[in-house]
């Protein structure tokens, strides 16, 4: 199955809980029904950070900074998004789009050599050839 990004915060949501998830990164405290922590992307004393599992997403009142656990992963972590989307995926056990592509090209290029074609691939493009 491909998985979309959408996918992967998907089932990240069914089955993590940011909270959890976050508490390895900050200190996660319950605050009745809902979890906050202080804003690691903002100095403060009292937390403004909170986080709601239910949508998986995450807010700040100081800082006005907010969103799901890639984009907390790409701040805190200083990495691209599609490096947090990898960590997230690998955390999930999912295989990402790229890695079937990769896995559809090779046997394409296996089906082709089968039927006599010749695969050349110069500066990246890919020439096919009957022979
Ligand atoms: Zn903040």
């Amino acid at each position: 199955m491909n998985y979309s990004v959408e996918d992967i915060l998907n089932e990240f949501k069914n089955r993590i809980r940011l909270s959890d998830f976050l508490a390895k990164y900050v200190n996660v405290e319950k605050k009745g029904n809902s979890y906050v922590c202080r804003c690691p992307f903002h100095n403060e004393k009292t937390p403004s950070f909170s986080i709601n599992n239910e949508k998986g997403l995450f807010y700040c009142f100081g800082c006005g900074i907010g969103g799901n656990v890639l984009t907390f992963l790409t701040k805190y972590n200083n990495i691209s998004f599609s490096e947090a989307l990898s960590d997230i995926a690998k955390l999930l056990g999912i295989q990402l789009k790229k890695k079937l592509k990769i896995l559809g090209a090779k046997k394409l290029r296996d089906f082709l050599n089968s039927q006599n074609y010749l695969i050349v691939i110069l500066k990246g493009i890919l020439l096919i050839e009957k022979m």
